[in-house]
């Protein structure tokens, strides 16, 4: 009998532990299970909607599926008890649940009405099943944070809806885009530029924005090849001009506190690190300071502290974690590969010291209803894809409930 495997999250990381596993034993049983009904997690949840080419990445993970014989096991969330099951049920479970609460800045007024975090407001603008409503903007805003995904926000705010096209966009969001009352972003990093965690790449794409103006301070040169790179692309985009929108670049400030009146922004203090402090006018702040562990994450950061062997990913005996549930929210999709492909050797070497133990694996969920398999998938796929409306590549439907009915109407007629 095969050895089986279960991978708790069907996002990149689950997808390249799935891939390792199986070009290494053909023969496994792999099942990635995942709470939404859909598989690729952040692929099809994070990575922005104007940036296609990277999601063409799911074309390698459909081969999982399509030809190296891995199931997905959607619309079931693993919960503390459901956890024990399967790891009576496989012989190893792997933990890929990724991080999905927005890191807090813990400093006062972050409760104010007005303050957004980058996660909630991504899910909202890629209709993930679960975000809450897309939140009210303002006029002036200020983007907390210097990673791709500060970047990926304000471009998307600073972008005219005809550069939207070619994207998932979805209608709600697209309007809200088009409506939104914002005139003037401040994106503010705590690190001077030449440390900021953004890629040069991403900040040269502003430079093709038509309607904004971008003023960026006088950066320093900076020995640093990397550090380089980004002073380059930001000095290539000081000055430019063209738009009723405008973009500031402030870099070495820390937040110290967000500022109301009532219960509303009014405005972000910040300090140099040197005694001097700055306050931003603003009515509404964005927070893109990382992700942790949210309320679905079985206890991550336990797992993750009292991990047996946390470099190769093993938590327990029988128990692994993989991508951002392992490292934390750091790393593009690509870099969870490496990280997969460790778990994946250290999965299979302690295959080779246990006994085969013969358990059912997959014959777990027989009989369970609610479950969403790769075809089911395909089915909301394909109604996805020609439900795209002009401008569009694809039609995101947005709750449980319709993606569950597609997947029971073609029950009916077959
Ligand atoms: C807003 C944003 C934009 C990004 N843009 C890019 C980009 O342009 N390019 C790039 O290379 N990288 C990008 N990244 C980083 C990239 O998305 C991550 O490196 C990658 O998604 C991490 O993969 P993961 O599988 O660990 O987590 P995830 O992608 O989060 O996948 C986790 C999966 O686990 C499922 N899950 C969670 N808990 C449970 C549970 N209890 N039971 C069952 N299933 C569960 C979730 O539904 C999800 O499908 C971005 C990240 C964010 C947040």
């Amino acid at each position: 009998m095969s050895r089986s495997v279960a991978i708790i999250g069907a996002g990149p990381s689950g997808c390249f532990v799935a891939q390792a596993l199986l070009k290494a034993d053909p023969d496994l049983q792999v099942d990635l299970i995942d709470r939404l009904p859909v598989p690729y997690g952040l692929v099809r949840y994070g990575v922005a909607a104007d940036h296609q080419g990277t999601k063409g990445v799911v074309r390698q993970f459909a081969r999982l599926f399509e030809r190296q014989g891995a199931r997905f096991v959607g619309n079931v969330e693993i919960d503390a008890a459901l956890l024990v099951e399967v790891q009576n049920a496989y012989d190893a479970v792997v933990l890929a649940g990724g991080l999905s609460q927005d890191r807090r800045l813990g400093i006062p007024g972050e409760d104010l009405s007005g303050v957004h975090g980058a996660g909630a407001v991504t899910r909202a603008l890629y209709d993930h099943p679960d975000a809450d409503a897309l939140p009210q903007l303002g006029r002036r805003v200020v983007l907390v944070g210097n990673g791709n995904v500060a970047i990926d926000l304000l471009r998307l705010l600073a972008k005219s809806p005809e550069e939207l096209d070619g994207s998932d966009l979805g209608a709600v969001a697209s309007e809200w885009l088009a409506n939104s009352p914002v005139e003037n972003i401040t994106i503010v990093g705590r690190s001077p530029a030449e440390q900021a965690k953004f890629d040069a790449v991403m900040i040269k794409e502003l430079g093709k924005l038509s309607g904004v103006s971008i003023t960026v301070p006088d950066l320093p040169d900076t020995d640093s090849p990397d550090g380089a790179k980004k002073i380059d692309a930001l000095r290539g985009l000081a000055g430019l001009s063209g738009g009723p929108k405008s973009i500031a670049f402030r870099f070495g400030m820390t937040p110290v506190a967000i500022e109301g009146e009532g219960t509303r922004v009014t405005g972000m203090r910040f300090s140099d690190g040197a005694g001097a402090q700055t306050l931003l006018p603003c009515d509404t702040v964005l927070t893109a300071v990382g992700f942790g562990a949210g309320p679905e994450a079985l206890d991550r950061d336990r797992r993750v502290a009292e991990a047996l062997d946390d470099g190769a990913g093993c938590l327990a005996p029988g128990l692994y974690a993989a991508g951002w549930f392992k490292r934390g929210p750091r790393g593009t999709i690509p870099d969870n590969r490496a990280d997969a492909q460790a778990v994946a050797a250290r999965i299979l070497s302690d295959f080779e010291r246990q006994p085969e133990a013969g358990k059912p694996g997959h014959a777990m969920w027989q009989g369970r209803g609610g479950i969403v398999n790769y075809a089911d998938w395909q089915r909301i796929d394909r109604a996805e894809l020609a439900g795209a409306a002009d401008g569009r590549c694809r039609h995101k439907i947005s709750t449980r409930a319709e993606m569950l009915a597609i997947v029971a109407k073609t029950e009916e007629t077959t």
